[in-house]
């Protein structure tokens, strides 16, 4: 038995701190915590010095299969299945580095995540727990089509669904609205019809499992809320961004008829805030949304919306993996309290992916899913950057 002493503990809930907490973890579960305790007899201790123990945080959108590199696209187009593979371990070993015990992959190719999702089941050094969908189901030649889930119609739908589901995915996603990373799509317009998603929906559940989103603008969103989905990606509510340059007015609009419905039927936002810093800036269609943005956050949160915290890792170099962190903080940036950020990122974050049970909590039964950071993030948020530890199934990980 492992006894893991800290300064401080943040169970994933709160909302305080337990004070000079000891851990106990065996089998790679929590077995206790003690506040103030002294370590068993026959308990082998690890003192953490001055740090907070945190839950694993849980990042509920990834993409693996993404280099972060000036041209994702390409490169993941001339890789092999085995070069691919090669890359998201690596990937999966920087997110875990950082803290990441768990992520959601939402857009692989070939099922590619499922493999590694086997390996690190094996073996907890070998990078986070995987959750993943699979590829993306998208229109014919719609948002990431390039990754191979290209479906349409009700029963194209359908088929596509069971496929995923006979792969053993843990979520199906569906790219309700473009995207800015496949050259000719546009992030406002809703790319399926509202038989379409409901026929996504319906199979989806119909064998057992959550189904979110991908949508940027208000029509998306609200097609996918009243669809049924579960869950919404990115969720900004963005306008006017057409991809043929024609940016009449970009802006971001949260509609808050659509908001009491996401609390009313429990949809979840997952946002996908932040980037590294010392990227290059924003372009100006872009900063020039980000003070209805962080208004619009606001409006979710005040409105009571659910939301969790993913990072899109993989997609460009400012969202590297490993740079989850700076989701967290930047949900503080803009508007959310750490407390509020911190449970996004990990009972929230759990709860939302369907492994409440066993992560992103701190209490006995739970996985000795553990992250220590210098400093008090309840207090400092920018704390989530000073990892010093991390312990998957109550396996340290050795950090670079
Ligand atoms: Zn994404």
């Amino acid at each position: 038995m492992l006894a893991i002493r800290a300064a401080k503990l943040f169970d994933g809930i709160g909302p305080g701190t337990v004070e000079r907490p000891v851990v106990l973890v065996e089998g790679g579960r929590i077995a206790g915590v003690v506040p103030g305790g002294s370590v068993p007899a026959d308990a082998v201790p690890v003192d953490l010095g001055e740090t907070t123990l945190l839950p694993g945080f849980v990042d509920t959108h990834v993409h693996l299969a993404f280099d972060a590199s000036d041209d994702v696209v390409g490169r993941l187009r001339r890789a092999s299945d085995e070069e691919l593979l090669e890359r998201m371990r690596a990937a999966g070993r920087a997110a875990l580095s950082a803290g990441v015990t768990t992520v959601r992959d939402l857009g692989d190719r070939g099922y590619l995540a499922l493999r590694l999702r086997e390996e690190t089941a094996k073996d907890a050094t070998a990078g986070p727990t995987v959750l993943a969908s699979g590829p993306p189901l998208t229109t014919p030649r719609g948002h990431c089509w390039f990754l191979g889930g290209q479906a349409e119609g009700v029963e194209g739908i359908r088929a596509a669904v069971r496929e995923r589901a006979a792969h053993g995915v843990d979520v199906v996603k569906v790219m309700v609205t473009g995207g800015d990373l496949t050259p000719g799509s546009d992030p406002c317009h809703v790319q399926y019809g509202h038989a379409e998603l409901l026929a996504a929906v319906r199979e989806a559940h119909r064998h057992g499992l959550p189904v979110t989103a991908h949508a940027h603008s208000a029509a998306g969103i609200a097609d996918a809320v009243s669809a049924g989905f579960d869950m919404v990606e990115h969720c900004f509510f963005v306008t006017g961004i057409a991809g043929d340059g024609d940016a009449d007015d970009p802006g971001v609009d949260y509609d808050r008829r659509i908001l009491d419905d996401m609390v009313r039927l429990g949809v979840v936002a997952s946002l996908t805030l932040g980037s590294l810093p010392g990227g290059p800036p924003p372009p100006p269609r872009i900063a020039r949304r980000i003070p209805g943005l962080v208004a619009g956050l606001a409006a979710m949160r005040e409105a009571g919306v659910g939301v969790v915290c993913g990072s899109d890792s993989g997609i460009f170099p400012v969202k590297a993996h490993g740079s989850h962190p700076y989701s967290v903080a930047a949900m503080v940036e803009t508007g959310f309290t750490p407390l509020e950020a911190l449970r996004a990122a990990t009972s929230a974050a759990a709860r939302a992916c369907g492994v409440a049970c066993r992560k992103g909590c701190i209490a006995p039964g739970f996985d000795a899913d553990l992250v220590a950071v210098a400093g008090n993030p309840l207090a400092d948020i920018t704390a989530v950057h000073a990892v010093t530890a991390v312990f998957r199934e109550g396996v340290r990980i050795p950090l670079d």
